[in-house]
């Protein structure tokens, strides 16, 4: 019989998605993916080679848990450069993955009872890490016709005595809302007033568009840094989701709990990837600028395809690499059989047994209505799938 705790969950539906597709593919099923948001661009080779060169001088041993010092120190001079955020080698932490990190810090902060404010839509993994921490994830209902832009007054509402933590994610996985000064500064003086923790996500810091500047709300003031776990990692801007490098910067007494938690359960992150990822910090940064560059073509034209189809209307995402249309219109529409789609799930379903096109429906982010296309993928893809998908939405009645 397994644990209580582990009944609380469900696996990761991004994850599952992208097993489904995978499994389908296998079979010589022509699908389509747009489920799992990774770069399908291939991991640089000055990285790929820092690996190589790291297991021939042997750095293929244990690593000092929370990370070897060269890396923390590199992730400290990006944080100065692109955040203009001072941490020192024991405020940072490395982990295996940012979602390991964002995990670390639910081990090190929750206690039962605690509630944790998760603005939705959000990303799947951020409740199931509360509940398996014996805490409660409390929702704040974003809206789209605020760009999903979480409002302070909402947040002040939310605040309890129990409110042990935010976690925001900009830019966001699944809207691609990014916040600006003005939104990040009415989030933190309610914050502020609260005792609450700042779990801050920025994951996807280098995937904006149109000339969008990324500001850490670590950045607004050391009142602020205080209270702010700031959490990265290589997976999205390096193409670096093979090699599970995440990192955390924060309050030293919380970086040192996690250290203890992680030297309990994983040790280090692996040596290799660790030092891979000190030269994705310090060598050339030509390769993300393609990559970005690529990606804003794509969700251009992604945007425009999905608002030509009857009954979906998507906004052009500022950030990350997801599209999240509203395809509430759609609810109702019956497919040959009679069967009517109802809602996002089998909405996602049909177009995975019509068009084989796999995506993530909305209701995984908490947003029913919506469906996340991730457009980490090629544009040959994108055109195909589109086509697919506007097929499949007229054959409903
Ligand atoms: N946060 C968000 C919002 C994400 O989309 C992801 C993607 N998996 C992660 C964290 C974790 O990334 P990783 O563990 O690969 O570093
Ligand atoms: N963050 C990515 C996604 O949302 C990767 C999958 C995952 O880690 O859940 O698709």
């Amino acid at each position: 019989m397994v644990s209580e705790r582990a009944s609380r969950v469900k696996p990761s539906p991004t994850l599952a998605m992208d097993a489904k597709a995978k499994e389908m593919k296998a079979r010589g099923v022509d699908v389509i993916s747009f489920g799992v948001g990774e770069p399908d661009f291939d991991t640089p080779d000055n990285i790929k080679e820092a690996a190589i060169r790291a297991m021939k001088e042997g750095h293929t041993k244990y690593t000092p848990v929370g990370g070897i010092p060269q890396l923390k120190d590199a992730i400290a001079e990006k944080l100065q450069r692109d955040n203009g955020l001072s941490y020192r080698r024991e405020e940072i932490i490395v982990s295996c993955g940012a979602k390991h990190s964002l995990y670390n810090i639910a081990q090190a902060l929750f206690n039962p009872g605690d509630e944790v404010i998760i603005p939705a839509p959000y990303w799947v993994s951020y409740p199931a890490q509360v509940l398996l921490n014996d805490a409660e994830p409390v929702f704040v209902e974003t809206r789209e016709e605020e760009g999903f832009v979480l409002n302070p007054e909402q947040l002040k509402e939310a605040i309890t005595e129990r409110t042990k933590a935010v976690i925001l994610n900009y830019p966001s996985n699944p809207t691609g809302l990014s916040y600006d000064r003005s939104s990040l500064e009415g989030i933190a003086e309610v914050l502020l007033r609260s005792k609450a923790y700042i779990i801050s996500d920025e994951i996807y810091e280098r995937l904006l568009y149109d000339g969008t500047e990324h500001l850490s709300i670590a950045a607004l003031s050391e009142e602020v840094k205080a209270r702010t776990l700031v959490v990265n990692g290589l997976s999205k801007s390096h193409a670096m989701t093979g090699w599970r490098i995440g990192y955390t910067a924060g309050p030293e007494e919380i970086i040192k709990a996690m250290t203890k938690i992680q030297s309990q359960s994983t040790s280090n992150p692996t040596s290799i990837a660790q030092w891979a990822a000190v030269e994705a910090l310090r060598g050339p940064q030509d390769f993300v600028r393609t990559m970005v560059e690529e990606f804003d073509r794509r969700r251009v034209f992604l945007a425009e395809g999905l608002n030509a189809i009857d009954g979906v209307r998507c906004s052009v995402p500022k950030g990350a690499f997801y599209a999240f249309p509203n395809v509430s219109a759609l609810f109702g529409r019956r497919r040959s059989g009679g069967e009517a789609v109802e809602d996002s799930s089998s909405l996602a379903l049909y177009l995975l047994d019509e068009a084989r096109v796999a995506l993530v429906p909305g209701s995984a982010f908490g947003a029913e209505g919506y469906i996340r296309i991730s457009y980490a993928t090629s544009m040959e893809n994108l055109r195909k799938g589109l086509e697919r998908i506007k097929g499949a939405i007229e054959r409903l009645s």
